[in-house]
């Protein structure tokens, strides 16, 4: 927008005319005092300013706006008599684009340095917003690098971990070994076999995020009991961790469509962190059921739970919650899979927790659209 600036009522109406008909945005002030009010308010592209008023001349209005941080990129046309000087004209105005035109004002002159003035307002402006989408790219890379080295850093570390106890328990094997010591030598494979499970769940979750992230992760999509498959797992994760309790609540008494071995992954990840972030000795509970149309799984511990702040966030990838992230190891990455699995089931994942009082994650899976996807169980 364009602001006139001049002490004739007949001056502005005939600049204003010309302007308006070539496309421009104009709006008038009668003193330098309306301008600067004005000024303050909106921000204007050009100001053209009659440097002979009455009251605040031309030049003491340019001098005033050359601090308003409004103003910086105005640029200012002035209009003055043909003996006015130049260098008086340019005083106290620093900023932005300056000129000057002598009266009588030939339009056809002030129109082409009008359009000037425009053509480079709307190039400074692209510039900057090129400016600052380029500063947001390169922050947003440093970032994304960042994040990279320390996922490293920290899938490196996870993975040395069980590695490291492989190679300790093998020696510890081949004394046994020398020993002929059958119940120990049962005892440490055993342990070997834990810690190669562990690496192997480990390398699982970093190919399902590089399939995640190329949009091949796939689903075999058939139906199966989820009681069954729910009833299995409950069975074996037990066996492996008699320090808790798994209690299960209902069941769902039906077949469900979906990639069990996907399912199966999500309730897993569920169960093993209320083991990890729940103390030992408390139980931890298990619940299916059908209700509204959906199925609604929830797995419950009593661990040290998190604030509300960190409850969304969770299911971000590599999201670790900081204050507790020295205290448990793992890569922040399960929660994101499952995330990913459950939306490709149009199904809904969360988590309800309170900060020392403990977890329910959950998630619900629609018995609709596909109503005969799902059959009721005779
Ligand atoms: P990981 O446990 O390997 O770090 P997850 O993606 O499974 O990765 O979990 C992300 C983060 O969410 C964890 O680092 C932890 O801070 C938090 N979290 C997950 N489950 C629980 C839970 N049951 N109780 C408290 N915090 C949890």
């Amino acid at each position: 927008m364009i602001l006139i600036v001049d002490d004739s009522p007949e001056n502005i109406i005939s600049l204003k005319k010309v302007l308006e008909k070539n496309d421009f945005e104009v709006d008038t002030a009668s003193s330098g005092e309306e301008a600067l009010k004005k000024i303050l308010k909106k921000s204007y592209v050009l100001i053209i300013l009659d440097v002979q008023m009455p009251g605040m001349d031309g030049f003491e209005v340019a001098e005033a706006i050359s601090g308003y941080s409004k103003a910086k990129e105005t640029a200012i046309i002035f209009l003055s008599a043909a003996t006015a000087d130049v260098t008086l004209i340019t005083r106290g105005y620093s900023s932005g684009g300056l000129d000057y035109i002598s009266k009588p004002v030939d339009m056809n002159i002030l129109l082409l340095k009008v359009k000037t003035f425009y053509r480079i307002y709307e190039q400074s402006r692209a510039l900057n917003e090129m400016q600052i989408t380029l500063r947001q790219e390169i922050e947003f890379r440093k970032e994304a690098e960042r994040k990279k080295d320390e996922f490293i850093s920290i899938a490196s570390h996870e993975l040395k971990t069980p590695m490291t106890s492989i190679k300790g328990y093998i020696q510890l094997l081949e004394r046994s070994l020398d020993k002929n010591d059958k119940e120990t030598i049962r005892t440490r494979l055993h342990k070997v076999q834990n810690q190669i499970e562990k690496l192997n769940l480990l390398i699982a979750d970093l190919l399902d995020i590089s399939k995640i992230e190329s949009g091949k992760l796939k689903f075999n999509k058939q139906y199966f009991s989820f009681d069954e498959t729910l009833d299995h797992i409950i069975e074996i994760m037990q066996q492996s961790n008699p320090q808790v309790k798994i209690v299960k609540n209902g069941c769902l008494s039906r077949e469900v469509f979906g990639d069990e071995m996907r399912i199966e992954q999500v309730i897993i990840n569920f169960i093993t962190n209320a083991i990890k972030y729940g103390p030992d000795g408390e139980e931890i509970h298990i619940s299916s059921e059908v209700r509204d149309q959906e199925i609604h799984f929830s797995v419950r511990d009593f661990g040290i739970g998190m604030s509300e702040e960190h409850q969304h966030k969770v299911f971000e990838k590599f999201y670790r919650i900081e204050e507790t992230s020295e205290r448990f190891q793992g890569l922040g990455i399960g929660l994101y899979i499952c995330q990913e699995i459950i939306d490709r089931h149009n199904g809904k994942i969360g988590v309800k927790s309170t900060a020392g009082k403990g977890s329910e994650f959950y998630f619900n899976l629609p018995l609709s659209p596909e109503k005969e996807a799902i059959k009721i169980l005779s």
